[in-house]
């Protein structure tokens, strides 16, 4: 099946309680295990990828990947920008074909995070690609931004409706207790502040540093009006277990002895989450 955009399948899954879990991909290998997942589960899909990402290959070769990939095994995808963090990268992925953009301009004022996100919105427009913005500061670590946990910041729900109402963005990603990279402890989620969000806010709430979450938590996060759920951390572990697992054995000399094990351990993990969520046999 063509690409296609996160739009219809995050408004699915909010009407109907369920959310999409979104895969941060890094290579062939995991493009792959992701559209052999959702073949399996007929889960629709998304998968994304960072600035850091894009930096290791670029938006168009992810794209393309995504595209033969998703015809291949006959898969209702969405490739996504995660994270966007300036004007030109979000640019330089719908350029290429994504067909759903961040922007986080979370880290800036509420008036210049409203302002950027209305020029990525006009930006994609034109094409009816959905963008997601952030509100609120998450703790932890991703790509090579780092916020302490005192620094984090919870959205608050009010302003999230004066956000969405200002810029028409199409889904917000939410800081209520979770944070990026591997927990220290164990995340508490401020379930409350997402019911009250979801209460006033329209649009798909996302939340972001999903893994390493409990699943009870998970499940409960989505109850309370959570439409989508990024998994990048768990993924890149079960990658990179496999292949170390591999890799004691000095005789292994083909990358494909561990790009093959690495591919099978994460399609499992996906699958996994896509129980969890509630996505498999919704596409
Ligand atoms: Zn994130």
């Amino acid at each position: 099946m063509p690409i296609v955009t996160t739009k219809d399948m995050l408004l699915a899954a909010q009407a109907n309680g369920y959310a999409v879990p979104a895969f941060n991909v890094e290579n062939m290998e995991m493009v792959q295990a992701a559209m052999m997942a959702a073949a399996a589960q007929r889960s629709p899909l998304i998968i994304q990828t960072t600035p850091s990402t894009l930096k290791y290959a670029s938006p168009t070769i992810f794209f393309k990947m995504a595209e033969i990939a998703a015809l291949e095994f006959g898969v209702s995808a969405a490739i996504h920008l995660d994270h966007g963090d300036s004007f030109q990268l979000c640019s330089k992925a719908y350029r290429a074909g994504y067909s759903s953009i961040m922007i986080d301009g979370s880290q800036l004022p509420l008036e210049e995070n409203i302002l950027l996100t209305k020029k990525v919105i006009e930006l994609t427009t034109p094409a009816n690609i959905p963008v997601e913005a952030e509100l609120g500061v998450l703790g932890g670590k991703e790509d090579s931004h780092v916020v302490a946990d005192k620094d984090a910041l919870y959205t608050d729900p009010a302003q999230a409706a004066l956000f969405a109402e200002k810029t028409g963005v199409h889904s917000l990603a939410l800081a209520v207790g979770t944070a990026h990279g591997h927990y220290k402890g164990t995340p508490v989620i401020d379930y409350e502040r997402i019911a009250a969000v979801r209460k006033i806010v329209a649009i798909p709430l996302v939340l972001h540093g999903t893994s390493g979450v409990p699943e009870e938590a998970v499940r409960k996060a989505v109850e309370c009006g959570i439409s989508k759920v990024n998994y990048a951390t768990e993924l890149r572990d079960a990658y990179t277990n496999a292949v170390r697992e591999i890799l004691t054995d000095a005789k292994v000399y083909d990358p494909k002895a561990y790009g093959k094990l690495a591919r099978q351990r994460v399609q499992e993990a996906i699958e996994h989450k896509m129980k969890l969520c509630g996505s498999n046999g919704k596409a």
